[in-house]
């Protein structure tokens, strides 16, 4: 089971694992990024496996309610993992407090370097043990064969520990940024709307859609600021985002939608 919301990562996971033969139930999100958490009750059942709802969206930034979530995947015996690639030295995750079975997280997206990555597998309670997922050598407990890249994991640790010191600074930082930003396009722009939950959000992430703006223009018009209409993975696409249209952002509204990152 997943959310119609995930990153491409995730999505196309899924969708191998359809023409595999498996079943994967998708689940909605209401008009403000969250996963529905009535379809997820309904939508979950002991015949599942797994569950995997991504921690923050990598568009809108909305932060999912995983400790629900959890209690959800546990009432039927499924296993929870998340894509906390967002999330992940952006704001507070504990995988005990989460509930979290399984945890993804990418390094450049915290300052790492690229090309990095870590799986969090959890040891007890339930004791899981994955399946090989490349033959040839035995690395890393015969679980993914290859020299490995020193560098890269290295850079993955240095940047969480800068993270792990400086993100309750830095996150009530980008924070004051964002809402700055928000606060003055309001003050000099009528037809300004947040597309995600406020409340429950990334504190660099703010996400906005422009009324009667074409996208495109009003990229060009920016000049020199580093922001996308679609998200940097599908980018080149026209078409409004998957995440655009399971929020209902459709239209005119997708179309000039802009997704800015406060950062360092
Ligand atoms: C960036 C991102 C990924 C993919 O990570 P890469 O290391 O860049 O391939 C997956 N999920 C989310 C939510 C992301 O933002």
């Amino acid at each position: 089971m997943s959310a119609v919301t995930e990153h491409k990562s995730v999505l196309d996971s899924c969708r191998r694992l359809e023409r595999e033969g498996w079943r994967v139930t998708w689940v909605g999100v209401q008009p403000d990024g969250i996963i529905d958490l009535d379809a997820l009750r309904a939508a979950v059942d002991d015949r599942t496996i797994l569950v995997s709802v991504m921690l923050a969206n990598n568009e809108i930034g909305v932060v999912q309610p995983m400790a629900e979530i959890a209690a959800i995947a546990r009432a039927h015996g499924a296993l929870l993992h998340t894509d906390a690639a967002q999330a992940a030295g952006k704001i507070p995750v504990d995988v005990d407090a989460l509930g979290l079975d399984l945890l993804s997280l990418t390094g450049h997206k915290y300052y790492g370097p690229k090309g990095a990555g870590a799986l969090y597998v959890r040891r007890r309670k339930p004791i899981l043990q994955l399946a090989c997922q490349i033959d040839g050598g035995g690395h890393e407990n015969g679980l993914r064969s290859g020299t490995l890249n020193v560098p890269g994991i290295a850079g993955l640790g240095m940047a969480a520990e800068i993270c792990r010191l400086e993100m309750a600074d830095e996150s009530a930082r980008l924070a004051a940024l964002r809402d700055r930003l928000l606060s003055g396009l309001r003050k000099h722009l009528d037809g300004i709307r947040v597309n995600g939950c406020m409340s429950s959000r990334l504190p660099h992430n703010l996400h906005v859609s422009f009324d009667e703006v074409e996208g495109e223009a009003l990229l060009m018009a920016l000049g020199d600021l580093a922001v996308s209409t679609g998200s940097a993975c599908s980018s080149g696409s026209q078409e409004p985002s998957h995440v655009l249209k399971a929020i209902g952002a459709v239209g005119d509204r997708a179309g000039a939608s802009i997704r800015f990152g406060s950062s360092r």
